[in-house]
């Protein structure tokens, strides 16, 4: 089977990947490969950000890298927090204190519509890496709901579910996510 890295230090991102994907690749972390790194997001869509990130894993490893620059968009804030979702609040993935902020900032708004993106990178070497996109829609909560998943999760009420994903179980989420949408499209693109 093929090896491909994650190049997250995202726990709860790795999960997803593998379990997606476990099947066609062998799934390895950063951390199978001896790579302790935080590659700096500096591009301005999630795209940009994943070709980064992979890019780097790629460049230290030779092994082809996977990379996935993920986040929330909600209407009501222009489509905030967008890129910036893990470092929403100011410190880089502290799930609680950005839920905090986002809370308080939609407080008075009534139009809650907001969806997840991804947009994935499988790198395998200069010019010769593929991107995908994957988009799952519902509404903002008012409160947290549930405590599976990581992330923005609990105030995410999925339309396709018909809950939060934060009461979802991961076969559930793993069915409708943007990360599922944008790797089932890489694996179509992988298939031409
Ligand atoms: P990244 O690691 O820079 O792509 O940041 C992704 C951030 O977006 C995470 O820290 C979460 O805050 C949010 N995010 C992305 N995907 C999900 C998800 O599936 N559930 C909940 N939050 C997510």
């Amino acid at each position: 089977m093929q090896k491909i890295v994650i190049a997250t230090n995202n726990a709860g991102k790795l999960r997803e990947i593998r379990e997606i994907l476990g099947d066609r690749f062998e799934i390895l972390s950063l951390n199978d490969v001896g790579l302790k790194i935080d590659v700096e997001e500096t591009g301005a869509t999630f795209a940009e950000n994943a070709l980064i990130k992979a890019r780097a894993v790629f460049d230290l490893c030779g092994i082809p890298a996977l990379a996935d620059d993920s986040g929330l968009e909600v209407d009501a804030l222009g489509g905030a927090p967008g890129v910036y979702s893990a470092r929403y609040a100011g410190g880089h993935g502290d799930d609680g204190a950005n839920n905090a902020l986002l809370l308080e900032n939609m407080r008075a708004a009534s139009d809650r519509s907001c969806r997840f993106v991804s947009a994935v990178v499988l790198y395998r070497g200069a010019d010769d890496y593929l991107t995908a996109y994957g988009a799952t829609y519902g509404t903002l909560l008012y409160a947290p709901d549930g405590n599976n998943g990581f992330g923005y999760d609990p105030l995410f009420f999925s339309k396709d579910l018909g809950k939060s994903f934060g009461r979802a179980s991961q076969e559930e989420k793993n069915s409708v996510s943007h990360r599922y949408r944008a790797l089932t499209n890489l694996e179509e693109q992988l298939c031409e």
